[in-house]
């Protein structure tokens, strides 16, 4: 269901923290600079992507659905 989310890391708000590697290891990676990337936005349920986005303590973390625009 995920797969109809857009995720998306904003690079200049991510301290490099790794709280959302731990709650959705699947979608989050991290770059050579320690900031997060998405790696697959579809692996984890959309559930555990938006804990990991309330997790996050820069609030970094962005979930745009990819209909009703
Ligand atoms: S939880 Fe937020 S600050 Fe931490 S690595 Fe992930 S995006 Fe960056």
């Amino acid at each position: 269901m995920s797969d109809t989310w857009t995720v998306t890391v904003d690079r200049e708000r991510c301290m490099g923290s790794g709280i959302c590697l731990v709650y959705a290891a699947g979608t989050f990676g991290h770059d050579e600079e320690a900031k997060a990337i998405v790696i697959d936005s579809a692996a984890d349920p959309i559930d555990v992507i938006r804990v990991a986005a309330e997790g996050c303590p820069t609030a970094a973390i962005q979930l745009a659905p990819n209909d009703g625009m």
